[in-house]
């Protein structure tokens, strides 16, 4: 729980990407880059390398995180395939990505069931990072502050606070399509949800925009007002673009 809210927040989101050889090929590549710690950089890699990814960027201040975590409270328990927050905390992340639209899709997570990870990703003093997005028909039907509004009210925990919560604002339309938001449509939306956090839970958590970024919308989108940085999916695969993400962030 260690983001420092000044900072800008720059995530890659592997998604179901990389073995251990693209993932060696990716650290070493991505390490012969100066990293300053302008920024706070946060890799989430698969399950499987979350240890690899760790011990690479040990002692350095490049943060590693999860893409899930369990619902169940268990540390430990009968729950076959589950990894709970606990022992993610144990292997040295310090972030989880909840409630990701491709979560909420292919596994028909409720907001209800991304509370419970939330819970136990602060038991496990992970910081998470909760996706909220509308889909395109929820945007033209005009209905989309309301699906955000209630997707907030009914997932955040009262254990949440502005250190251990960030806020991904991911339109389900923009993700992995090369379609990104507007920059109005994006600024409209974390002026939205900066307001509704202060009034809802009285604190403003950093709120990162996330859907297609790549190196030629990265500065727009990030010179907007209450962007306080980047969930990056596709572009963060190849270590010399997602670098270059990062660069444009230190600016
Ligand atoms: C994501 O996975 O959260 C994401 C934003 O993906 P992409 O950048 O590929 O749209």
């Amino acid at each position: 729980m260690l983001n420092n809210h000044n900072k800008k927040l720059i995530i890659a989101n592997w998604k179901m990407h990389k073995l251990i050889s693209t993932a060696e090929k990716f650290v070493t590549n991505f390490s012969k880059h100066e990293i300053s710690n302008v920024c706070d950089i946060v890799l989430c890699p698969p399950a499987t390398l979350l240890q690899l990814v760790n011990e690479k960027f040990l002692n350095s201040s490049i943060k590693v995180g999860a893409q899930d975590c369990s619902a169940f409270s268990a540390i430990e328990g009968a729950f076959t395939g589950d990894i709970s927050a606990e022992m993610l905390s144990d292997i040295g992340c310090e972030y989880v990505i909840i409630g990701h639209s491709e979560r909420r899709k292919y596994h028909q997570e409720s907001n209800a069931l991304i509370k419970n990870k939330i819970i136990n990703a602060h038991q496990a003093n992970l910081t998470a990072i909760i996706c909220v997005g509308e889909t395109l028909q929820q945007r033209e039907e005009g209905s989309y502050k309301q699906v955000i509004s209630s997707a907030l009210a009914d997932s955040l925990p009262s254990t949440s606070n502005i250190t251990n919560i960030v806020i991904a604002y991911e339109p389900v339309w923009a993700i992995g399509t090369g379609r990104t938001a507007t920059i109005e449509q994006i600024e409209e939306m974390h002026q939205f949800l900066s307001k509704e956090t202060l009034s809802r839970f009285a604190f403003s958590p950093k709120i990162i925009y996330g859907g297609s970024v790549n190196l030629e919308n990265a500065q727009a989108i990030l010179d907007i007002s209450n962007v306080s940085g980047l969930l990056v999916g596709g572009a963060s695969l190849d270590p010399e673009i997602f670098h270059k993400i990062i660069k444009i962030a230190e600016r």
